[in-house]
């Protein structure tokens, strides 16, 4: 046995090569995924690319069939050799809609895995969780008085309460409606920071996922596509597949020439990409930027307006390019606030780099 505080300083997860299938039909593709200690990983990918599968595998609720599992250096899983069962793995475990015990308190809910604790003990610690994620008012409360969002609270703390050595969320506020959720994100973030409880999320939300983690695996077909920080996986995209998971682009298409492609709304360079090269250039709607008239930008292009629509925050404009020689691009911007100009308005437009990328037309497949 390791003295627990060098244990703590071991990857609090390592999942190495993990394979596995369901009826003979492979759904999760010899993954690596590593949680540091205290971090946040959130694990993002489209419905059915194995993200749960992953996590039960994690967790102990899935036998592993091939690759192996380590919680802190300790190696909890390898095929025919060990399956540490999951209540043996010190893992908190929430999911969408984790069942609370319907005749305990909620106090006596949290309280519940503490068994190793003095009474005196097993109190503190609930109510300071239950405190911390907003729910010191209701502590002799039952479940069912609770919201939806109240149970949820509650099944965070019951799941934290024993100090697990990973926190294990599959999807944990998708049940909740947009604002509640906000909150409820928010709060469970700040107490996992607090506590240090290294968790691994899933979730196909990719603002979920930017808000909670501190890298983010997306997954694709059973495999990880690109593992890194929100900005990482955002900034700089490793294909089109991770580019359009992260909201609707414009594509165009072109061929390199001199280091360039020419699109209607300018010149894109394109990096390392071979003269000649057909390429599809992604464009992000927020990367077109509304130009006022007369205002000196060095390089702009034209357009007129097809439609524009408020969307609250911000409005999208549907945009007619028109490019040199001719070339025409219908493009979707994204602009802050309030902005309706009327249809058949000329509007010049001007492109932020940083929010465009080129791939070669052979790339992966862009579709989710
Ligand atoms: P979602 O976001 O929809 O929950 P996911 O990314 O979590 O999807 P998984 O639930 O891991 O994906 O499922 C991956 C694939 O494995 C899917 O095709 C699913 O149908 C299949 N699968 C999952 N569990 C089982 C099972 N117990 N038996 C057979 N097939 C399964």
């Amino acid at each position: 046995m390791k003295a627990p505080l060098q244990a703590v300083n071991e990857t609090a997860l390592a999942m190495h090569r993990v394979q596995h299938a369901f009826d003979g039909h492979t759904v999760v593709k010899g993954v690596d995924l590593t949680v540091a200690p205290g971090e946040v990983v959130c694990l993002l990918g489209p419905s059915g690319c194995g993200k749960t599968t992953l996590l039960r595998i994690a967790a102990g609720l899935e036998t592993l069939q091939e690759g192996s599992v380590s919680l802190q250096g300790e190696q909890i899983a390898a095929p025919g050799l060990r399956h540490v069962p999951p209540e043996k793995r010190n893992v908190g475990l929430a999911f969408q809609d984790s069942a609370l015990f319907p005749h305990l308190s909620v106090l006596e809910n949290v309280a519940f895995g503490l068994k190793h604790l003095s009474v005196k003990e097993r109190r503190e610690r609930a109510e300071e969780l239950l405190s911390q994620l907003g729910m010191a008012n209701y502590m002799t409360t039952y479940p069912h008085m609770l919201s939806g969002g109240q149970q949820q609270r509650v099944a965070l703390a019951r799941a934290l309460a024993p100090e697990p050595r990973l926190m294990l969320l599959d999807e944990p506020f998708s049940s909740l409606d947009a604002r509640l959720r906000d909150r409820i994100r928010d709060d469970t973030l700040h107490v996992l920071k607090k506590v240090g409880a290294a968790t691994l999320l899933v979730t196909h939300d990719p603002e979920e996922a930017m808000f909670m983690a501190d890298r983010i695996a997306l997954m694709r077909d059973g495999r990880i596509v690109q593992t890194g920080t929100p900005r990482e996986l955002y900034c700089s995209p490793k294909d089109p597949f991770v580019v359009t998971f992260f909201g609707e682009v414009n594509e165009l298409e072109g061929v390199v020439e001199e280091g360039h492609v020419a699109t209607p709304v300018g010149w894109v360079p394109a990096e390392n990409i071979a003269d000649g090269t057909t390429v599809q250039v992604m464009i992000r709607p927020e990367a077109l930027r509304i130009i006022e008239r007369d205002l000196p930008v060095h390089a702009h292009a034209h357009s007129h307006i097809v439609m524009a629509k408020l969307l609250g925050r911000s409005s999208l404009l549907h945009l007619c390019a028109h490019g040199e020689n001719g070339q025409e691009a219908h493009l979707h911007a994204r602009v802050p606030g309030v902005f309706l100009p009327s249809e058949g308005q000329p509007i010049d437009i001007h492109l932020d780099l940083s929010q465009v990328f080129v791939f070669p037309q052979d790339s992966q497949d862009s579709m989710p």
